[in-house]
């Protein structure tokens, strides 16, 4: 099997699983984005998605993205950051990517807007909010209490557009039970900010549960391009 019939293989069952997972929750399969996480891949896969169809990709670490969207500058893709944020390197993202995932923390705002007025317009940016418990070690994500005057913060620096809500569900947890309290939150949010209506959820083991709580947006790797552990 050709990689290309290898990822092609991938992606229309992955794009199957979404269609049936809406299907079940009586949902519109235009409604749900799926976003192919390329991290580990190289730039060749990404021309193969491209040509597949695929419109998003997601790059969670700052060197390997600035590389791979400058070898791929000719192809008509959506960047999405969804890696953890290092203040240092949030500038230079908000110069390149099209979607910031990650935003966690009031510190990522003033050096965000700042990379982002390199760009021709707006930077969307998703607030990443937590769904550990509060004392889980290396938990990315901000304080659901913390979600509210990130929001104000981000509202008010005029190059980043506050577009929505992102998580990850915890690792050992049902992610059922984690998006049913993603989807609460969001409910909550939605009443104060309701332009901010996407939810990036659901990744390559549980993209059902997520499209079920009212994930917009998907974010699948391994199941679209197999095993990253195999070209690391
Ligand atoms: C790697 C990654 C994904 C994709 O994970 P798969 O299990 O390969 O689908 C999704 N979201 C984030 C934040 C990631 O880092």
């Amino acid at each position: 099997m050709s990689r290309s019939d290898e990822v092609a293989a991938g992606l229309a069952r992955v794009r199957a699983r979404i269609a049936s997972a809406c299907g079940e929750a009586g949902r519109d399969p235009d409604e749900v984005r799926l976003v192919v996480v390329t991290k580990n891949f190289g730039a060749s896969d990404v021309r193969l998605l491209a040509d597949l169809g695929v419109t998003d990709v997601g790059e969670n670490r700052h060197q390997e993205a600035r590389d791979k969207i400058a070898q791929c500058a000719d192809l008509p893709l959506r960047w999405h950051f969804i890696g953890a944020l290092q203040s240092n390197k949030a500038a230079a993202v908000a110069s390149y990517a099209d979607v910031v995932q990650s935003l966690d923390r009031r510190r990522l705002v003033a050096p965000l807007a700042r990379g982002a007025h390199e760009r021709s317009g707006p930077l969307d940016c998703l607030l990443q909010v937590s769904l550990d418990p509060p004392d889980r070690a290396g938990r990315a994500g901000a304080d659901p209490e913390d979600l509210e005057a990130l929001a104000r913060e981000v509202e008010q620096a005029a190059p980043l557009r506050l577009r929505g809500l992102m998580a990850v569900a915890p690792l050992g947890e049902d992610p059922a039970a984690a998006f049913g309290r993603l989807a609460a939150l969001r409910r909550d949010f939605l009443a104060d900010h309701p332009d901010a209506g996407w939810l990036s959820a659901g990744m390559s083991g549980d993209l059902e549960e997520a499209v079920r709580a009212g994930a917009t947006h998907v974010r699948v790797g391994s199941a679209v391009l197999g095993s990253r552990s195999r070209v690391k």
